[in-house]
Parts: structure tokens; C-alpha cells; sequence
């Protein structure tokens, strides 16, 4: 994406507003309170309506990532375009340098970004990879890390046990998008539950490695199994494209962001997710992630932790 046609096209508020208008609601001005498209325009106010049924006033942002906000929306567009340009991430600290605002206005901003990329659920399906990663470790004493962040120093060790390690599943779509997922026990349940709300069982099938757990899966899915202590790859067998996932999001965090919190990591997991399903994307992006982000629920949903109840219903139906 070129900045400067980004700067361009959306220098001033007006710019910006007239944008997000056109993406959200297309000719016809609709209430974001009562959906009914009977409003006036204020015109003392730039980009407010008022409306004449719910007698409420709105504008564009009510309801979206930018909304309450009083940063000016070209700073916004300009962060947006910067953060997705940024293959490898783009750090509040990074965004407040280049635009002289607070760091927390700056983390907000991001943060706020960072949901408007959760992409919509949709089901993998075909051949689908498996596996699981830790992020975290044992800080180096030099750099001591709170107990509440995870570190990346020492985040490769497979299946490691340690206190303050977070386990993130993932499951690619070979050619086609990931999902991730915290779970902070690896058990046969949780497996099951990941995969059933993830994928597709018909005319698809599954690849894992030889950690025991996967096994139970095989209950819903065709499995394959690579066995990495004797081999890398068998053919089409092989966890590579998820496996090379890992290691794009721990370099990443690493380069931009050193240690982030647990609470937050799946946020940064979805901008990952977002920059990975995007990898082949030749269209306009920043329009593609504002009309992404227009229609997103605020409330991220797998952010939240399912209750022990609804993760069985899931993983083995109404038995
Ligand atoms: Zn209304």
C-alpha cells in the first residue's frame, strides 16, 4: 500500500468520514442506534445526523473501532495503512514516534486496530494442519519480564513445561487461512473443541505430528500423522505451512514488540492471522480491513474463555 496515496485520499476529516460512510452504509444514511433511514443532517457538526425515530444523534464511527475516539480520523488511516504494511508488526511505541501523540493514545489506537482485524468465523476445510506452539519462557535476569507478559527469548522449546509458557493452537488451510487459538491445557477436550469450531469434517482431512493428544481427534476427522522423530515430511504429509506460521509470528514479536502480555496475545495472534490470510491479497487493503472492521463486533469472541460446559457440548455433542 502507498502512503502517499493513502495521505492523499484521506488528508482531511471530511475525507475520512465521507470513506467510512460510503463502506458502512453506501447512498442511504442509516441510524446506528434504530437502523431506520429517516435522519437530518446537523449541520453544525461535521458527519453528524440526527434521527427522527429514535430521536437520537450518530455518526459513522458510533459503534465501530473508532468510535469515542478524539484522535483525527487521517492519523487513524494512516496508522491503519502503516500497521498493515508492516510485515513484521508495528509497535505503539513505533506509531508514536511517527506521529508525535501519546504512547497510550498510540497503544490504544493499536489495540483498537489489532480488532478490527478478526476476520469473520468461516470453517477451514481440504487439508488441514495441526499443531500447537509456546510462547514464553524463562526471562534472561538482565531483562525481567512481569509474571503477567510472556517473553520470546527462549519460546521455542516444543512442549516444554514452565510456568509462565502459553500454549497457542493453530490450524492452516493449505493455500488458504489460519486460525489460532490460546489453550491453556492441551488436553483431549479442548483439542476436539478447537477443531470442531474450526473446521469442516467432510472432504477434508487432518495433519498432525505424533503428539498423542490428536489422536482423540480422529473421532471427527481423517487424520495423517507425521512422525518428526523419523521424518520431516512424507509427501503431502507434513505440518510445514503451520510450522512456518510459528516461526513468522515469533520473529515478528520478537522484532517489534519483545514481550507482550498473555491477556493480549491473542490480539497480536490476530494480526498474524490477519497478515498471513492476507499474504496473496492484490486489492486495496486499507479498504478491505475498513470494511472488515465497520462490520466486526467489538467484543472479540474467542478472546473470552468458553465455560468447561459449553467446550464439552462442542467437542462431543448432546450425548
Ligand atoms: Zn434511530
Amino acid at each position: 500500500m502507498n502512503l502517499i496515496e493513502v495521505n492523499k485520499n484521506h488528508n482531511t476529516q471530511a475525507k475520512c468520514l465521507k470513506t467510512l460512510e460510503q463502506l458502512r452504509w453506501g447512498k442511504n444514511v442509516k441510524c446506528t442506534f434504530c437502523d431506520s433511514n429517516k435522519v437530518n443532517t446537523i449541520k453544525t457538526e461535521q458527519g453528524r445526523y440526527s434521527c427522527k425515530n429514535c430521536k437520537r444523534s450518530f455518526s459513522v464511527i458510533v459503534g465501530t473501532i473508532f468510535e469515542e475516539t478524539r484522535l483525527p480520523l487521517p492519523i487513524w488511516f494512516q496508522s491503519i495503512a502503516l500497521m498493515l504494511n508492516a510485515k513484521s508488526g508495528m509497535s505503539a511505541k513505533e506509531i508514536q514516534r511517527n506521529f508525535g501523540i501519546t504512547y497510550k493514545t498510540a497503544y490504544y489506537m493499536c489495540m483498537r486496530i489489532r480488532v478490527g482485524m478478526l476476520m469473520p468465523e468461516t470453517k477451514l476445510n481440504g487439508i488441514i494442519e495441526m499443531d500447537e506452539s509456546y510462547f514464553g519462557g524463562k526471562a534472561r535476569s538482565q531483562h525481567k519480564i512481569p509474571d503477567n507478559e510472556v517473553s520470546l527469548a527462549n519460546a521455542t522449546t516444543k512442549r516444554g513445561r514452565g510456568t509462565n509458557k502459553v500454549s497457542v493452537v493453530g490450524m492452516v488451510q493449505r493455500k488458504g487461512n489460519v486460525k489460532t487459538k490460546l489453550i491453556d491445557k492441551l488436553t483431549k477436550r479442548n483439542l476436539l473443541f478447537m477443531l470442531k469450531s474450526n473446521a469442516k469434517n467432510d472432504n477434508s482431512i487432518l495433519m498432525t505430528d505424533g503428539f498423542k493428544s490428536y489422536k482423540e481427534l480422529e473421532t471427527y476427522i481423517d487424520r495423517l500423522v507425521i512422525n518428526h522423530s523419523k521424518e520431516y515430511s512424507r509427501g503431502i504429509v507434513h505440518i510445514n505451512t503451520i510450522e512456518g506460521f510459528w516461526s513468522y509470528v515469533k520473529n515478528g514479536i520478537k522484532g517489534s514488540y519483545k514481550a507482550i502480555s498473555k491477556k493480549y496475545l491473542p490480539l497480536y495472534l490476530v494480526e498474524y492471522e490477519w497478515k498471513f490470510n492476507h499474504r496473496n491479497f492484490k486489492g486495496n487493503e486499507l479498504e478491505k480491513f475498513l470494511k472488515n472492521a465497520l462490520f466486526q463486533e467489538k467484543e472479540l469472541e474467542h478472546w473470552k474463555a468458553q465455560s468447561p460446559k459449553q467446550v464439552k457440548q462442542i467437542a462431543y455433542g448432546n450425548e
